[in-house]
């Protein structure tokens, strides 16, 4: 081997593993145990202490799932990572060692709904709160950061509606006000975006989408750059500060760039135990081999449906920012430059009424509440996840009642075509 680096495509099948030390196991095994024998007392002291890395309970870590986040922390050029029980455990797990009461989280107003509802309602419960901005705006984004901000979160894609967020301005912003970058990379994945080399501080991932890539899995990852300085203000003490939560230890000035990693572990996951379960971590590592595979397929997919959808006469629009029409088709050359991702919101003449007829008419099509699957996906917002909104809610949210979102699965791609054009045809007649 030479002193390149590893490419991305050996890194999603190599990082983070080797041949099971034991058997020799080529593939990493399933480890389906809740502990793990101390080889004596002074072995134990010394885990307990942080003083040697190695497993005690599963809840914290263990060795699959250890191995998955090494994986993506090493796709996504982070210096660690932790896995998490879903998406939404990522986010708070990401936010957890930053936080506290009074403390609040400046946002971006285009966000997977299930994060808006987590970010405006129920972080209240443990006194965090949520300013929402628009990201485009970045003076309303600096005038947002106060005294009590303690991050500043986006999506890479964020859907519906095709938006690209321009990472790099909003990483300079952060630097700028001394506070953590966090991006969520579920829709991009590291193959088309890696939002650290952008200036993010972590990276959060919702595995259950494309990472898995086949819906299976409900899982989350956290992933940190490991550059922050937590210790250059007194923003964040539970990493620069003695940890009462932890026999007073002082994670940054301690363990460096591994500060954030070690907290999330020792406490996070120690107390809040969103973990991520080994026989998951085993189906994610088993997607993540053909990431680069599949997402080149799904991109290349998406890019020819929406084409095909934009020149059609029964559509009125298409947000797909792949599209020469779409607003951020320019940005997504810099931020995504391999493809915009595959996921994308149209509107269909005739309004709700045909929406739902074009649902219930596709064939290969699956209509579903989730996204990043191999299959090709749909759902009509305004009759499913936005049906609680009004009217114009739905349109701010980009999810009219005349507009359907799909998931552009790796079938080929002229039967997928093929399928939206027969249920277009029944829902327009
Ligand atoms: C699905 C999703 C989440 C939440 O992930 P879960 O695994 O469902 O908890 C968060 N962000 C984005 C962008 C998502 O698509």
């Amino acid at each position: 081997m030479t002193d390149r680096p590893l490419g991305f495509d050996t890194l999603a099948i190599h990082a983070g593993t080797a041949p099971d030390p034991a058997t020799g196991a080529r593939q990493v095994p399933i480890y389906q145990t809740t502990a793990y024998v101390f080889k004596d007392a002074e072995h134990a002291a010394r885990l307990f202490n942080l003083q040697e890395v190695g497993y005690i309970y599963s809840r914290l870590t263990n060795p699959t799932v250890s191995a998955l986040a090494n994986r993506v922390a090493a796709l996504e050029g982070g210096a660690g990572a932790i896995a998490c029980s879903s998406g939404h455990a990522a986010q708070i797990m990401a936010l957890f060692p930053l936080m506290g009461p009074g403390k609040n989280v400046v946002a971006s107003t285009r966000l997977y709904g299930g994060t808006i509802t987590q970010f405006s309602q129920t972080i209240k419960r443990f006194g965090w709160s949520a300013k929402f901005v628009d990201t485009d705006d970045l003076n309303a984004v600096e005038a947002a950061i106060d005294d009590n901000t303690r991050a500043l979160f986006c999506e890479t894609i964020a859907n519906p509606g095709g938006y690209i967020t321009d990472i790099p301005a909003l990483a300079r912003i952060a630097t700028l006000k001394g506070i953590p970058l966090i991006v969520d990379n579920t829709t991009a994945t590291p193959w088309l975006c890696k939002p650290i080399e952008m200036g993010a501080t972590l990276v959060v991932h919702s595995a259950t989408k494309y990472l898995t890539g086949n819906g299976t899995v409900t899982g989350g990852i956290v992933v940190d750059s490991g550059q922050f300085d937590w210790s250059a203000s007194d923003k964040f003490p539970s990493l620069s500060q003695p940890e009462p939560a932890y026999h007073g230890l002082t994670f940054h000035p301690t363990l460096g760039g591994m500060a954030f990693t070690f907290h999330s572990i020792a406490v996070g996951l120690r107390d809040l135990g969103m973990t991520m379960n080994p026989q998951g971590a085993h189906y994610t590592l088993m997607g993540i081999e053909t990431l680069a595979l599949r997402m080149a397929r799904h991109v290349e997919n998406a890019q020819i449906v929406a084409e095909w959808l934009e020149q059609d006469s029964r559509i009125e629009a298409v947000t797909y920012a792949g599209l020469k029409s779409s607003p951020w088709h320019k940005r997504a050359e810099s931020i995504v430059p391999k493809g915009a991702g595959a996921l994308f919101t149209f509107a269909v003449k005739g309004g709700y009424q045909a929406c739902v007829k074009l649902v219930d008419s596709l064939q290969l099509f699956s209509h579903v509440a989730n996204l990043g699957d191999t299959r090709s996906l749909i759902i009509h917002p305004a009759s499913t996840t936005h049906r609680q909104l009004e009217e114009d809610a739905q349109i701010r949210a980009g999810a009219a009642p005349n507009v359907v979102r799909v998931s552009i699965g790796i079938e080929d791609v002229r039967d997928i075509i093929a399928d939206l054009d027969q249920a277009l045809t029944k829902a327009t007649a």
